[in-house]
């Protein structure tokens, strides 16, 4: 599969102060990870095509955010499918080859975002998720708007997802446990752990990158790996 390929990002507000802490996270997470080649980041923004409605007024299938949320919007909980969003996500006929071909896609949204869960035992929200190799979701409605946490707790989230998109850290290390849909949680002093228990895992995530750095050594270790083109197996 190929890593290096564009990271595209798309947000649901339009311009917003938030952009500069997700322009920020990607910044940061190139730096850490010594990406030296300009790795292709473009901004699609609050995409809309020129047909994003229909004669009717009517939403057309991934012609625009609006599309994308609405089509994974649970209406009796008034939130975001993620597992769903995701799917569309991965699925997209963007990723034909005669039109954007295969890349990352980062989506920051407003809305309050959950993932269906069987045992009825999760916190009933999340604050990102992601698929990785595909594409990462972060939501601001908890951080900011219920939480009313600052941007630096965003951008440690909007981190976290990408890195976990980027598929750091490896499954491979003995100091990592299983997360949801193949993702993996560092056990280190690391953005990279789990955060379950809100706001205070958040609280703390950014307190501990700010302190010590976003991502323990091994963690850091991967990163570059994935930057320099190795695999954790080439080690
Ligand atoms: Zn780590």
């Amino acid at each position: 599969m190929k890593k290096f390929k564009p990271i595209n990002i798309m947000d649901n507000k339009g311009f917003w102060p938030e952009k500069a802490s997700l322009l920020d996270a990607i910044k940061d997470i190139l730096a850490t990870g010594h990406c030296e080649s300009r790795f292709p980041v473009k901004d699609f923004g609050r995409f809309r095509s020129p047909q994003w409605r229909d004669e009717e007024n009517v939403l057309v299938p991934w012609q625009s955010v609006d599309w994308y949320i609405y089509d994974s919007l649970d209406e009796d909980r008034m939130q975001v499918n993620g597992a769903s969003l995701l799917r569309n996500l991965a699925n997209e006929p963007w990723r034909d080859e005669r039109l954007l071909g295969d890349h990352y896609d980062l989506f920051i949204i407003e809305e309050d975002l959950f993932l269906p869960d069987k045992e009825g035992k999760g916190p009933g929200y999340c604050v990102g998720v992601c698929r990785p190799s595909f594409a990462a979701v972060v939501s601001s409605h908890r951080i900011e708007h219920i939480w009313g946490m600052p941007y630096s707790v965003t951008k440690t989230e909007i981190m976290r997802q990408i890195c976990f998109m980027l598929g750091v850290p490896s499954h491979l290390r003995d100091d990592v446990s299983k997360g949801p849909d193949a993702t993996a949680f560092c056990h280190n002093t690391c953005i990279l752990r789990e955060a379950r228990d809100a706001p205070e895992h958040w609280e703390k995530l950014t307190e501990d990158r700010l302190k010590e750095g976003a991502l323990c050594n091994s963690c850091m270790d991967d990163l570059r790996k994935f930057f320099s083109g190795r695999s954790h197996k080439d080690n």
